[in-house]
């Protein structure tokens, strides 16, 4: 399902999320077209088997590209909108060397007006436990909730409920933030509420 025609994101978010995807995109390009110049360089006509070298430098160039610039993100997700009708969120503590670290497991089902309901799971770490707004998952069951193709996570959008909620994720980063910030503590991106 496509997002909500009811949900408008702001202005201000929307021009940092194209900009985001833009550059994102323009790193993309960048990476292949260096896997292209070393193709174009490496004289691969010697070799036992041409096409698999110039295959094999594309398919690093793409790795890549996933890996640096979350190009699989864009091009493999969808937009899309939903309700939390279930939240399962589990919290570990363990101990790390001489710190320890919480590690939040939180499980949202989600439902997108299609036949089975979304699941997404997000994972927070929290070395030494420095995070100290920790206390609660940053999501409720009631929640609208929006991603955007090229995102990580999906963010809580509440157009007429009653927000008691202190928590936000960042839907890029994935960090989690306290409700008075308009930015991401972070990544420094602006944060829908
Ligand atoms: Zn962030």
């Amino acid at each position: 399902m496509a997002i909500d025609k009811n949900i408008k994101l702001p202005q201000k978010f929307l021009e940092q999320y194209r900009k985001n995807i833009g550059s994102r995109i323009s790193a993309s390009i960048a990476l292949f077209t260096t896997a292209g110049v070393l193709c174009a360089a490496i004289d691969f006509s010697e070799t036992r088997y041409p096409v698999m070298g110039v295959v094999m430098i594309m398919v690093v160039g793409f790795v890549l590209s996933c890996l640096v610039a979350g190009l699989h993100r864009i091009l493999f997700r969808k937009s899309w909108s939903g309700t939390i009708t279930e939240i399962d969120a589990d919290y570990h503590i363990r101990t790390k060397n001489k710190g320890f670290t919480k590690k939040l497991i939180v499980v949202l089902t989600i439902d997108c007006g299609e036949k089975t309901p979304r699941k997404f799971e997000l994972l927070h770490e929290d070395m030494d436990g420095e995070n100290k707004y920790f206390t609660e998952a940053p999501y409720k069951v009631g929640d609208t909730v929006v991603f955007l193709r090229g995102m990580k996570y999906p963010m809580r959008y509440n157009i007429d409920t009653e927000d008691t909620l202190t928590l936000f994720v960042c839907p890029y980063c994935g960090d989690i933030n306290k409700a008075e910030r308009d930015t991401c503590y972070k990544c420094g991106k602006f944060l829908v509420k």
